[in-house]
């Protein structure tokens, strides 16, 4: 049987490659806009370290990353994501 290769991707705070499984996705959507861990686009994404997600720039950084200026709903969205995640 062959071996999965995990998919590696950088978080776009500390800039360090992770598997896949270890990462928030946000992710642009063409029509639905911002979204987070699911739908197809241009993707970004942040590790699961609290230093990262809890990053204070990290807003910008988003924006940066998926070159659009995000609505603040998707904040509140991406606050109950974490807070779950914990
Ligand atoms: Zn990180």
């Amino acid at each position: 049987m062959k071996k999965k290769l995990p998919i590696m991707r950088r978080c776009i705070s500390c800039r360090e490659t992770y598997d896949r499984n270890q990462l928030f996705r946000i992710i642009k959507h063409h029509n639905l806009g911002v979204l987070f861990n699911q739908g197809n686009g241009r993707s970004a994404y942040i590790c699961k370290t609290e230093k990262c997600f809890r990053d204070p720039k990290i807003k910008k950084k988003l924006q940066k990353a998926l070159k659009i200026s995000i609505n603040p709903n998707f904040y509140e969205i991406f606050e109950m994501e974490i807070q779950n995640y914990k």
